[in-house]
């Protein structure tokens, strides 16, 4: 079996039909890069740079995150590598900075709404990135935006740090996308409100599915409330691909479900664009998407949305890919 799926590890991720999708890795560290690269990953669809922050008793320079960054470029060739922003914060703490107490953290000040926040803290992060860029193709997203304000902010510090160091003589690739997490229900809601703003959107389910339900993803007493596959969280990610394929964007998520074998099919069905998930899922995935026509599953992705529950939609999914293969 593992023998099947490694001769897989080079070739194309082309539905039946002949869609082509691209499979990506999510990193969290600098050794999760050749697990990727092992697994056939075609990009970093989602590089974590909490790591860098934490245990730590003091902020990583500027040179300490440039070094690692440029590293992950390089060793991934030129293919695509989205490097997140800093995500702290919520249930992240960090020893060496000072949080305020809040009642709620996860619907506090958390990722970049901290960076805003702390704008010394965004700014060196985002000096590093851009000095790294020249060494790869380099994408950068923020995570957690909710309104427009933010991602233009956000934005605009990019563009003035990369307008520093030009002035200073450094060397920053031409064209860096920029893009955002879908994570917070505001942001899927009024999708085609960001769309022009950004290159690219991913959809972060693991939050989206906690904010849209009003449920802890941590939280075992309402893990019945966890649902992937429910109408609503279905209809926000339709809703996000059309938002960006209005304006010629492209989608990803990088959530868990981008590598659950039964929310695949709706996925492409959907017309997602990137799938970015754990090193592991990524050869049984171009396995599964090799046998799926994507029109096929465009129509029954179609009815998923206008059904009740998700187990009624698992079912479905379930008998339908049984009788694929
Ligand atoms: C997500 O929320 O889906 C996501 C990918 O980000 P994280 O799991 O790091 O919060
Ligand atoms: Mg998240």
């Amino acid at each position: 079996r593992q023998a099947e799926l490694s001769k897989l590890k080079d070739q194309p991720t082309v539905s039946k039909d002949g869609r082509q999708v691209e499979l990506a890795a999510n990193i969290g560290s600098v050794e999760d890069v050749q697990k990727a690269i092992d697994n056939g990953a075609e990009a970093i669809g989602l590089f974590r740079t909490e790591f860098l922050y934490m245990g730590r008793s003091s902020f990583p320079t500027e040179e300490e995150q440039f070094k690692v960054y440029k590293y992950v470029l390089e060793k991934m060739e030129g293919k695509p590598v989205v490097i997140r922003t800093l995500d702290i914060g919520g249930d992240k703490e960090l020893p060496y900075l000072e949080l305020p107490k809040e009642s709620n953290p996860f619907l506090g000040l958390r990722a970049v709404r901290l960076c805003l926040d702390r704008q010394e803290l965004f700014r060196t992060q985002l000096r590093a990135l851009l000095r790294a860029s020249r060494y790869g193709q380099l994408k950068i997203m923020f995570p957690m935006i909710a309104v427009l304000e933010e991602l233009l902010e956000a934005k605009r510090l990019l563009q003035e740090e990369k307008d520093k160091l030009i002035q200073e003589g450094e060397t920053v690739a031409d064209r860096i996308e920029v893009g955002m997490m879908i994570e917070v229900p505001a942001a899927a809601l009024a999708a085609d409100s960001f769309a022009a703003e950004v290159d690219f959107f991913s959809i972060g389910t693991n939050d989206l599915i906690q904010y849209t339900m009003a449920a802890d993803r941590m939280n075992e007493t309402v893990s019945y409330l966890y649902q992937p596959l429910h109408p609503s969280i279905l209809r926000l990610i339709q809703m996000v691909i059309r938002a960006a394929e209005r304006e010629g964007k492209w989608v990803g998520m990088c959530g868990e479900m981008a590598g659950d074998a039964t929310a695949i099919p709706l996925l492409l069905g959907l017309g997602l664009h990137e799938f970015s998930m754990s090193a592991g899922s990524i050869l049984p995935a171009r396995e599964l998407i090799r046998e799926l026509s994507q029109e096929e599953w465009a129509v029954h992705a179609g009815r998923a949305l206008a059904m009740r529950s998700q187990n009624e939609i698992k079912e479905v999914v379930q008998m339908l890919t049984r009788s694929d293969s």
